[in-house]
């Protein structure tokens, strides 16, 4: 499997955040365990394996690193519960590619969940919490930012304010509204759904296009309109949006780059009357 991706003149490289599990049943939503079980295989306490496919992105003007997996801040008994990999998480991943924190120009996080957004800042040795990338402006959408900030109740537990609290105070974090311009190459795409300010990235140069599709479609098990995960804050904008997308990317021979499949980390996909959407296993 290439572990990169070449986007006209911007190149593309999987670093991984490090694997974990979540239960099955909550990533399928509605779908019964019998249908899921047989594509996603679930260990003795019903969780299946996901990955962090954190991605690098290397454009002519700038370097970014797209989410940052569920970092290294993790008590242990969160630890036990999501079994994660103890490893350095996305910086790790870095390293091995060549490349250290203070490379990274831009942050862009999906959204602000803790497994994307948790390996954007570290615990220092003296126990303070600061951007692990210090370098870089970290670029959320303002209705993330506002729901993860906003102290009511129904979002509080989705959003620790350690993941993303000092971002603010040191001056990196920039927000965006709807579909930006990031960098030339890279836009966000604002959608909802998963999260109240979820967002796409899509990076396009040369008539080439890769979306990066973040919780819309989290792994290549989630291409039908109905398999969507409990997690979704709104289920039905996620049944709307996620066909069009998806429809769009097919129309367009684009690469679809996922977030959490643990196989493969990016596909090509086209519509099918039968399953709505299939892989393209080769051109
Ligand atoms: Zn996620």
């Amino acid at each position: 499997m290439t572990t990169w991706l070449e986007i006209g003149k911007i190149r593309l490289t999987t670093v991984p955040g490090g694997r974990f599990r979540l239960d099955g049943g909550a990533m399928f939503g509605v779908v019964p365990r019998p249908l899921w079980m047989r594509r996603a295989e679930p260990d003795e306490q019903n969780r299946i394996t996901l990955a962090t496919n954190c991605t690098l992105v290397e454009t002519p003007q700038a370097t970014l690193l797209i989410d940052t997996g569920y970092g290294t801040k993790l008590t242990d008994k969160e630890r036990e519960i999501f079994a994660t990999e103890s490893l350095e998480g996305v910086v790790g991943s870095l390293r091995a590619a060549g490349r250290t924190p203070d490379q990274i120009d831009v942050v862009v996080l999906s959204h602000l969940h803790f497994d994307h957004a948790g390996g954007g800042t570290m615990r220092r040795e003296d126990g303070q919490i600061v951007p692990t990338f210090p370098r870089a402006r970290y670029v959320v959408q303002r209705k993330e930012w506002e729901a993860a900030t906003s102290g009511l109740s129904e979002w509080v537990s989705s959003y620790p304010p350690e993941n993303f609290a000092c971002l603010e105070a040191s001056g990196q974090l920039e927000l965006i509204d709807g579909e930006e311009e990031i960098v030339p190459g890279v836009r966000g795409i604002w959608t909802g759904g998963h999260s109240p300010g979820h967002q796409l990235i899509a990076i396009e140069d040369e008539g080439s296009l890769a979306v990066y599709l973040g919780d819309l479609c989290p792994t290549w098990n989630h291409l039908r309109q109905m398999w969507c995960m409990a997690y979704d804050a709104h289920v039905a904008e996620v049944r709307r949006k996620k066909p069009e997308v998806l429809g769009w990317l097919a129309d367009s021979q684009a690469w679809l780059l996922s977030d959490h499949d643990p196989e493969r980390p990016w596909v090509r996909i086209r519509r099918d009357d039968r399953r709505e959407f299939e892989i393209v296993e080769r051109e």
